[in-house]
């Protein structure tokens, strides 16, 4: 267990990442899996739910999201959560087996004000049940940033989703500074930064190293590694599924190139096999999310996630084995008030329209 820490790394290139990629299937698994045995026990999975505190109505644009107000899909809205319903739906997952809660709310950015604070509680809430908190809630300024790390949050999900060069084809709302920006206020303070992406999106295998270059320069704690699941009514619904190949590809690249990371095995774990994900693990994944759904796309079953463990005797990883549990900040005890801050918007010049509505 350690506090964060300020280390030399040896980044890799964009191009030194792709030619491990490319690697014959078999050296680049066995590599991959002798960099996770160095650095992690081969045998435990950190199990993280992600609960959808607010779902749908997103002002943003990305291609691959029912979510996003434009899209016709058919999630169901919901305004944000109460307080006791995240804490119900958190014990239930600690009992399950979960050691951390990602609260995802689907919004551009954080707003100052009676729902910030909400979700501010809310955090406090699950730290105080020992489970490790992350929220995914878009762009925050860095005095959210410290709110947050007040009340006791110890992660935070902003993903980089693809290349620098890719994102614009899939994202019009605002440019890749913007996530480095945000992901720049976390590190600001002592939470843990959560950044991946999404392959399957018709990038290419070096836009896939040029994000994981950036990653190995941020080095964040967590690289959640999706499979893009296609939704009706957004503008991926058409796109071919990634072959596991593939996903085993990306994973064991990100497990060479960023060794101390947790690495995700994040959506798209439906359309796997228990075989295909057994290769995941081998190859360096250490990490998935639990529960039916995530956010809104399907996931597989916590029963047949269990089953699965005991089959490859894996076992689930405590909470603050990597990282002290951070100390809550009572609302009362604060001395961080709102700004009232937002944070810069950068409108990048493509414009997606998506469906028409
Ligand atoms: S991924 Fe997040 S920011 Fe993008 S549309 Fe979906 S909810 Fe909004």
């Amino acid at each position: 267990m350690k506090n964060k820490t300020t280390k030399t790394y040896n980044f890799l290139t964009k191009e030194q990442i792709l030619e491990i990629y490319n690697m014959p299937f078999m050296d680049l698994v066995y590599k991959a899996a002798a960099v996770h045995r160095k650095y992690h026990d081969p045998n435990t999975v950190q199990i993280s739910t992600l609960i959808s505190i607010k779902t749908g109505g997103c002002p943003e644009d990305c291609a691959y999201c029912p979510q996003a107000a434009r899209y016709h899909t058919d999630i169901k809205k919901n305004n944000l959560m109460s307080i006791e319903e995240v804490r119900t739906e958190a014990i239930r997952a600690k009992e399950e087996g979960s050691s951390r809660i990602c609260m995802g709310a689907a919004w551009r950015n954080v707003k100052d004000g009676s729902e910030f604070e909400k979700v501010l509680e809310m955090v406090r809430t699950i730290n105080k049940l020992d489970m490790e908190v992350c929220c995914t809630l878009g762009m925050i300024t860095e005095n959210q940033a410290k709110r947050l790390a007040e009340a006791g949050l110890y992660a935070y999900n902003h993903n980089l989703d693809s290349s620098e060069d890719y994102y614009k084809n899939i994202i019009s709302t605002r440019a890749y500074q913007d996530r480095l920006d945000t992901i720049h206020n976390i590190r600001k303070t002592n939470i843990t930064v959560c950044s991946g992406g999404i392959i399957g999106m018709g990038e290419s295998a070096e836009d896939r190293a040029a994000m994981l270059a950036v990653l190995c320069q941020l080095q964040p704690a967590s690289v959640p590694i999706n499979a893009l699941v296609p939704v009706e009514g957004t503008p991926m619904e058409t796109q071919k599924l990634v072959s596991i190949w593939e996903m085993v590809r990306m994973i064991s690249t990100a497990r060479i190139a960023i060794p101390e990371t947790q690495v995700r095995l994040s959506a798209g774990r439906k359309k796997m096999s228990k075989e295909g994900q057994a290769l995941c693990f081998l190859a360096g994944a250490n990490s998935i999310f639990a529960g039916d759904k995530l956010l809104t796309t399907p996931n597989p079953d916590v029963n047949e996630d269990m089953e699965m463990f005991k089959d490859l005797g894996l076992k689930p990883q405590k909470p603050f084995e990597k990282y002290k549990q951070p100390v809550t900040v009572e609302a009362e005890d604060s001395k961080l008030k709102p700004l009232g801050e937002k944070p810069k918007w950068s409108r990048p010049g493509r414009k997606r329209t998506g469906k028409p509505r």
